[in-house]
């Protein structure tokens, strides 16, 4: 009995070894620094979305009504994300766009947490959470959605 409790603990210790499977996970980026700095460089509401994969509230974001040129960037290191004229009207509440500025400048990994498959985006750059891409975006153009919240980004308008 003693034994066969023990090898029970034993299984779900394993199974719960999270920690390590974490660190497979673990990618490097050229921008990287310690919880602790992004935590006190970026505000709450960024931290909790870039760092800890958050979702603002929908409707929430004042860049969902930026119709203006110019480019959406990484809040937490600059670089370039999303441009104005690839944004789109998706009705969701989150800043909607069909393609990136550049495949190189966004990353994707596979996402099940949320008891829903769908494709994560992170700035390709420091690796922080941006929001996800899905396949209902506009069919005159790419069918990509990509569903970013709007706290993870700055807008930088285009010099006239
Ligand atoms: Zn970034």
């Amino acid at each position: 009995m003693k034994l066969t409790i023990s090898i029970i603990i034993l299984v779900f210790s394993l199974g719960c070894n999270s920690n390590a499977q974490e660190a497979k996970n673990q990618k490097t980026y050229p921008v990287s620094k310690t919880e602790a700095q992004w935590k006190s460089e970026l505000t709450t509401a960024e931290f909790q979305v870039l760092r800890k994969k958050g979702t603002e509230r929908a409707f929430s974001s004042k860049l969902n009504r930026i119709e203006e040129p110019g480019t959406f960037v990484c809040a937490a290191c600059g670089n370039e994300l999303y441009k104005t004229r690839h944004k789109f009207e998706s009705g969701t509440g989150w800043p909607s766009f069909d393609r990136p500025v550049d495949e190189k400048n966004v990353d994707y990994r596979p996402d099940r947490t949320g008891g829903f498959s769908a494709l994560e985006v992170l700035c390709a750059n420091c690796g922080g959470h941006l929001g996800h891409v899905f396949n209902d975006g506009p069919r005159n153009t790419t069918g990509k959605r990509h569903c970013i919240n709007g706290v993870a980004m700055d807008f930088i308008p285009k010099k006239k």
